[in-house]
């Protein structure tokens, strides 16, 4: 029986396209938790590091009702940092969701439920966390997973490119690669095409469709 009266601490909850991974596209809740230890070059969610309310779990699960989807996002900041995170996602399985989670990767994915779909960043070289990857994390990778790379230049695609092959990781899960600036989706294109590698090229949908927005989106 799981206990709904957990709290987290909830950045905020809204209904919006999905902006990355394989999923892109598709109408989805987010539910966006405070708060992250990882400080990327190009983070665009700073406002959620520090601010947020408390809420019960059985307090969001009544508040995404209102909306006409079934698809729900976990993302962050890093969700995996608040220990009820993993307890959100299977009372969001229980009720029926399609749930998936965003994560910085470095945290554990262990008790993530099998069910949820982890969409897991790699960090490349320029965004000053590469060092802190938790490679461990990919025995907890499975194929309906995401393994993404957010690349700022030529050389992080190029390490990006020479991690999905020192890992093998086309053959665990879907890969993208995703463009901090879309300036850079033809190099990104010319290298992916070189490689052969099974590698989804993507654009950052939200920034396309709201450009300039922050939140809620
Ligand atoms: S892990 Fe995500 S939320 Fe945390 S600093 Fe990096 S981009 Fe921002």
């Amino acid at each position: 029986m799981l206990d709904l009266q957990k709290k987290l601490t909830i950045n905020e909850i809204f209904y919006s396209i999905q902006g990355e991974s394989y999923l892109a596209g598709l109408p989805c809740v987010f539910i966006r938790l405070t708060g992250c230890h990882q400080r990327c070059t190009y983070c665009d969610s700073e406002f959620a590091f520090y601010e947020g309310q408390k809420k019960s779990i059985a307090q969001i699960l009544e508040s995404i009702k209102e909306y006409p989807c079934r698809n729900v996002l976990v993302t962050g900041g890093e969700p995996l940092l608040q220990d009820n995170a993993t307890l959100l996602m299977s009372a969001l399985l229980q009720e029926g969701y399609h749930v998936a989670v965003e994560t910085g990767g470095n945290r554990s994915l262990e008790k993530v439920p099998k069910e949820v779909v982890k969409v897991m960043d790699l960090k490349t070289p320029s965004s000053g966390e590469c060092e802190r990857n938790n490679y461990n994390n990919l025995n907890f990778i499975l194929p309906q997973d995401e393994i993404k790379f957010v690349v700022q230049n030529s050389d992080d695609i190029d390490w990006a490119i020479e991690t999905v092959q020192k890992y093998q990781l086309e053959q665990k899960a879907h890969v993208s690669i995703s463009p901090t600036k879309h300036e850079l989706l033809p190099t990104m294109a010319e290298k992916i095409l070189e490689s052969g590698l099974k590698i989804r090229q993507q654009v950052q949908l939200h920034k396309l469709i709201w450009p300039g927005v922050e939140h809620g989106v």
